[in-house]
């Protein structure tokens, strides 16, 4: 039963060049809440950011798989990404639905930034590369410097500094009209923080200056002036947009070397680890309504797991557990991938692969029996795989690093797992090198390890064993036992009695009413 990511991948890629709407030159549709009757129409959103998050789907399932599937979907989706653009470097989607307003959704426009920052890195396209300059520029120019005494100069400005959007929707030449469009509160706040990942993933990939500064200039504010977090790093509001700033930060000051930045981020994203499970169930709501009540955004896992790949890499060693254990569980979990789920039989096709919205602990639909399938969360849920795809191994000059037990296979490594029925890993390296090969903590007790055939007593390196002068079809075989074992946890307000083999659940108590997950 061990995880084949690249099948979930492959899901998640029917999912992006099948929401689409041949009728109307591949326009996506966002996603649909399902309630047994009802079936796809185009909303608001359509035409916002998903024709962007669908095509950094296909690129990246490209990149991996090298398909040429789909080429007539990507035309049409190019086209809606090329739409839109006004001179002053944002995008105000026409809309599709019948709604009259223009204007430019701010956290729509943070998605639609990161896709394309993941599209240049891809591509090297320099049209692309030239919108997200005139984006960025664009949007330095409408955010806000806080200062809140106009008057004082920088010296004596004690609390100012750093940048904001006081508003979530920006109409085009008018600044900003808050009477007509949007209001401020802390849901809305969080939103400012969004721009910070794909800006330090931007500062990352090409070294722009102002992208970093940008970056600095939001970090800032949503850290020391926003009031959007407590001393202990608690919040309240909406989870994703606060995490999606908080691991923005976290990347952010880890690229820069910002510890002080970097220790706050952190303890924040420690206050969010407890609002929900150890196995990647997190609530899309804080302290705003009852929490029994809460559903799990996969945007939310990525977040999690987003922050915790940060962490890993900057030396948390725990948090590779973090990882296998969030993406094992709650985020393949998440994936629609029965179609007897839903009647209609040709929309249940185009659904298989996208994300869920709203999970409950142990149901794939809401207590009133719908299932919530959205762009949002289907594009997270596919970039997260790729991210976590990514992450499981790691080649540095003579080295090869495994950092995650799943299964894989790329031109430098094949790595054949039999978890969790077994605790078996099998490695062969396609090139020679130092092997560091990292085993979970619950995995050290009783380690047996191999090298071709032979018992053999690897020495330690922090959580990893070192194989030295590994040779090509050389083969490395570790076994290990698996504990069984159950807990009693609270989780968002309820009891739930969970049980485990090694890092996946295998059983949860209560089950949901509809579709239990464990
Ligand atoms: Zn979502």
């Amino acid at each position: 039963m061990s995880v084949d990511l690249i099948k979930h991948i492959k899901l998640g890629f029917n999912f992006a060049t099948s929401m689409v709407d041949p009728e109307q030159d591949f326009l996506p549709y966002w996603g649909i809440v399902y309630d047994g009757k009802n079936s796809l129409v185009h909303g608001r959103i359509d035409n916002c950011d998903p024709p962007f998050c669908w095509m950094e789907i296909i690129l990246l399932n490209r990149k991996l798989t090298g398909t040429r599937q789909a080429e007539e979907v990507e035309k049409g989706l190019r086209k809606w990404c090329q739409t839109d653009f006004h001179p002053d470097g944002l995008r105000y989607p026409s809309h599709k639905s019948g709604s009259k307003h223009v204007y430019c959704f701010l956290h729509g426009l943070a998605y639609v930034l990161d896709a394309m920052v993941s599209w240049y890195e891809l591509t090297k396209e320099n049209w692309v590369k030239t919108k997200i300059d005139s984006m960025i520029a664009g949007l330095r120019r409408i955010a806000s410097e806080a200062n809140f005494y106009a008057d004082l100069t920088q010296e004596e400005d004690l609390y100012g500094g750093g940048l904001y959007f006081p508003f979530n929707n920006y109409v085009p030449e008018k600044i900003w009209d808050p009477n007509k469009y949007s209001q401020i509160n802390c849901y809305e706040l969080a939103s400012s923080g969004t721009f910070i990942l794909p800006l330090t993933r931007y500062y990352e990939i090409t070294g722009d200056e102002k992208a970093k500064e940008f970056a600095e200039g939001l970090t800032k504010y949503i850290l020391t002036q926003s009031y959007l977090y407590g001393f202990d790093g608690r919040f309240i509001g909406h989870f994703h947009r606060n995490m999606w700033s908080i691991v923005g930060i976290l990347k952010y000051a880890h690229l820069v070397n910002n510890e002080e930045y970097f220790q706050r981020a952190r303890q924040i994203y420690q206050f969010a680890e407890g609002l929900g499970s150890n196995f990647g169930w997190f609530p899309e709501m804080v302290a705003l309504k009852d929490p029994s009540l809460e559903y799990c955004e996969t945007c939310c896992i990525y977040d999690m797991i987003y922050g915790a790949l940060v962490l890993a890499q900057a030396g948390s060693d725990e948090h590779w557990d973090r990882v296998s254990r969030y993406t094992k569980n709650h985020l393949l979990k998440s994936q629609f991938q029965n179609t007897s789920m839903i009647e209609d039989h040709n929309l249940a096709e185009k659904l298989l692969g996208g994300f869920s919205g709203w999970t409950q602990v142990n149901d794939y639909f809401t207590r009133d029996g719908k299932i919530f399938i959205c762009g949002c969360c289907s594009w997270h849920g596919i970039k997260a795989l790729h991210y976590i795809w990514e992450a499981i191994t790691q080649r540095t000059n003579n080295s090869t690093y495994i950092n995650l037990l799943l299964d894989k296979e790329d031109n430098d490594v094949i790595i054949r797992t039999s978890l969790p029925e077994k605790g078996q890993i099998e490695i062969e390296l396609k090139h020679p090198a130092e092997l560091y090969l990292r085993i979970p903590i619950w995995a050290r007790n009783d380690l047996v390890a191999k090298y071709n055939g032979r018992i053999v007593s690897p020495e330690w390196k922090e959580s990893y064993l070192r194989f030295k002068d590994v040779k090509l079809g050389d083969k490395i075989q570790v076994n290990f036992s698996v504990p069984e074992y159950r807990e009693k946890v609270k989780i968002s307000g309820r009891e739930f009695l969970v049980e485990w083999l090694g890092d996946m659940v295998m059983q949860i108590e209560p089950k949901g009413k509809f579709l239990p997950l464990y």
